[in-house]
């Protein structure tokens, strides 16, 4: 059986509460589950108990086994749990032991006096000593002088190195008073849950909880190598220790859970520490990293002078492949993120047949035509609230929307159609078979693929996902894409002074948001003015920082343009001269590994080049494949005498009658027509003769993720 929560505890014999501030030798929590891995703090054992078992509850009405670890003993050495119950069976011993300790909201306990009573029933010193409190306490020695164990000192696995000898109370771990203080609250919890929650190696049946003996100092070594800086030791043991398990092949950990001793127990993994280490160094690699691209990916066949924008896309799309690792996460904090694996059906949906309606449900074999009497059963099926027992054939049951059908219910008749006293519903026959119901699975099936790769999820998939009971899914990491401008003219921002001869950055805000608008994560890389070795910096930057850099400005093939000089300079640019209107090239190249699109410096030109070329480039660097934006043939709204050629992207909006029209100008440095318009008309690569009213393709700033 495999384990899909592995939860780690260290254990605390303390006899106050914890510091409020999370502190060492306190009980600590780590959890480890698909999303990652978790740690709380908590002061008593009362509260960790409790948080515990709610942690369990919610992993079963998930569906998710949860494998438990407490670094405390469970068992005794061979014979002592015979002695003190007359059974070999330590969860006999746990018992007798949560029938004698108290154990108070505030770690105020009886432990030593448990210890001493003890040692009452047995002849000598012992085998329980070591009384860290000022009082003495009668039977119980506080030193090994005069100790006599009629017990071995230790249990075979007590052998680990740095394990403690469990009749020890106070001293190094104190373990003796930790496993006296644990094993009561574990009693409770075996109480709470029942045939829900078993104990290995003494138990051997399956059950929804698994509760284990663990010693995080099996790992003691990287533990302390994969310690955050600062990190409280506790916290990195429970942490390390709870995802090198859950990292563990399920059938391996499975296996090690059944080895030891049925009488005294064993440590988790021990003799596996190799495995462990491996484990949990896997765990804590960063994830895999897809290569980066080719330094001639972008170029182009000799001899190709203009590239129809068709065939640049297609050379594009060819030349990239998604850029970013995958990682684990939540559903619920994946918003905007791209599927990295499909997502399938944990059950289906719904669950089980149920009623669409209010009304009254029955079997409907025992209809006919005409009018229809059924006596009515006791009770309801409600949602959420089943109804239990069989219908009997040509009875009813009142039922509400979303209840599950009853045994020998197919079928239900809309309460508005019926009429009733309370013993009896009467209707007009004939009823479908199966009428305002919803059979099983009908809208996903267990197993089934609820969502493919490249999947970007938002809100509906929110909805889905959830419905089906996936609660992580595999993600692509968000793509980093950085934005840089360049130009001696530009000025940063707004609020500096600009003197005539300069201009206010335009295209960095427009790329950052356009990039995070599509869901990536936008890094300014800032503005440089044309000198090829700041330019050269910033791209070192933005390669070491981001998947993808933008560029904008100086990318012609002139004096001054000083990006396309310093890719050609570096070999890696292909300058593509792409048919299109407006936007001269598109710089294409790699730096250190990392795609730099120079896009225009005209804002006009950046933003259409931006939407055409960028936009489908990045999102299948991020994960979510080819993206074609969607376009409506429209009535034109304006005239115009197309030359053969280049491909045309006119800005537009569409009127109240639905036609397009067109901004007053087409000059490339008018930045207020592009928010003017609502989206584009495309004008096809060859000649057109627009008059009002020829259909044209209008692309609405939507159909390119622009909101
Ligand atoms: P370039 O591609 O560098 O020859 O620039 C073409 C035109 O776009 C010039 O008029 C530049 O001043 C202008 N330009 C370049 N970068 C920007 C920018 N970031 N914001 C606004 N205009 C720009
Ligand atoms: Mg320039």
């Amino acid at each position: 059986m495999s384990f899909e929560t592995v939860v780690v505890t260290d254990w605390s014999g303390a006899s106050t509460p914890s510091p409020v501030r999370p502190s060492k030798d306190a009980i600590w929590i780590g959890v480890a589950c698909d999303g990652g891995v978790t740690t709380s703090y908590h002061r008593t054992r009362e509260a960790a108990t409790e948080a515990l078992c709610a942690l369990f509850a919610a992993e079963m009405d998930s569906g998710r086994r949860v494998l438990a670890g407490f670094d405390f003993p469970f068992a005794y050495p061979r014979g002592f749990a015979r002695a003190l119950t007359g059974r070999g069976d330590p969860l006999a011993l746990w018992a007798e032991i949560a029938a004698r300790i108290e154990d108070g909201a505030d770690n105020g306990n009886n432990r030593l006096d448990v210890a001493a009573e003890i040692n009452r029933r047995f002849p000598g010193e012992g085998p329980f000593w070591a009384n860290p409190l000022g009082r003495d306490i009668a039977d119980l020695p506080r030193t090994k002088a005069g100790y006599a164990n009629p017990f071995g000192e230790r249990r075979v696995c007590d052998d680990a190195p740095g394990a403690q000898p469990v009749w020890k109370l106070a001293g190094v771990g104190s373990v003796g008073s930790q496993a006296l203080l644990g094993i009561a609250r574990l009693e409770a919890l075996r109480r709470r849950f029942g045939a829900a929650l078993s104990v290995r190696p003494f138990e051997t049946r399956d059950t929804p909880v698994t509760l284990v003996e663990v010693f995080p100092s099996l790992i003691r070594k990287t533990v302390a190598d994969l310690a955050e800086p600062e990190e409280i030791k506790d916290r990195a043991q429970v942490r390390v220790l709870a995802s090198a398990l859950r990292a563990l092949e399920p059938a391996d950990l499975d296996a090690m859970t059944r080895e030891g001793d049925p009488e005294e127990g064993w440590i988790l993994g021990l003799g596996h520490q190799a495995a462990l280490d491996a484990a949990a160094r896997a765990a804590a690699a960063p994830p895999l990293v897809p290569p980066r691209l080719r330094n001639d990916c972008f170029a182009l066949p000799q001899g190709v002078d203009w590239v129809p924008v068709d065939a640049a896309l297609d050379r594009l799309r060819a030349a990239l492949h998604p850029l970013t690792a995958t990682e684990t996460r939540p559903t619920a904090e994946a918003a905007g993120r791209i599927l990295a694996a499909p997502a399938v059906a944990r059950r289906s949906n719904p669950p089980r047949p149920n009623s669409a309606v209010d009304g009254y449900g029955f079997a409907h074999a025992a209809t006919g035509e005409g009018a229809q009497r059924l006596p009515l059963v006791t009770g309801r099926a409600a949602a959420g609230q089943p109804f239990d027992g069989a219908v009997p054939r040509g009875a009813a049951v009142r039922i509400l929307t979303g209840a599950i059908l009853p045994e020998g219910v197919d079928t239900v008749v809309l309460e508005e159609d019926t009429a009733t006293d309370g013993t009896a519903v009467v209707f007009d026959g004939p009823v479908k078979p199966g009428a305002n119901t919803r059979a099983a699975g009908e809208d996903v099936t267990e197993g089934a693929q609820a969502l493919p790769t490249g999947h970007r999820r938002r809100a509906p998939e929110l909805a889905l996902l959830s419905a089906l009971g996936i609660g992580s899914v595999e993600l692509f990491r968000p793509l980093r894409v950085g934005v840089l401008s360049t130009g001696d003219e530009i000025v940063s921002a707004p609020d500096l002074p600009a003197r005539p001869h300069q201009i206010w950055d335009a295209n960095r805000p427009m790329l950052l948001s356009l990039a995070r608008g599509w869901g990536y994560e936008a890094i300014d890389l800032g503005r440089v003015g044309d000198d090829r070795a700041r330019i050269a910096a910033r791209l070192d930057e933005g390669a070491r920082e981001a998947d993808v850099i933008l560029t904008s400005g100086g990318a012609s093939a002139g004096d001054e343009d000083h990006v396309s000089a310093l890719l050609r300079e570096q070999g890696t640019l292909s300058s593509w001269r792409i048919a299109l209107k407006p936007g001269r090239p598109l710089a294409l190249a790699t730096w250190r590994g990392a795609p730099v699109f120079g896009l225009p410096g005209n804002p006009v030109a950046a933003l259409v080049c931006a939407l055409v070329f960028a936009r489908p480039a990045l999102s299948l660097m991020a994960g979510a494949g080819w993206t074609v934006p969607q376009g409506f043939a429209v009535p034109a709204a304006f005239s115009k005498a197309k030359k053969p050629g280049r491909r045309e992207y006119l800005r537009a909006r569409l009127t109240a009658e639905g036609a397009a029209e067109v901004f007053r100008s087409e000059g490339s440095g008018r930045i207020s027509g592009l928010s003017w318009a609502t989206g584009l008309v495309e004008l096809p690569d060859g000649a057109a003769e627009i008059a009002p009213g020829t259909p044209v393709r209008f692309l609405p700033y939507a159909s390119f993720g622009l909101v």
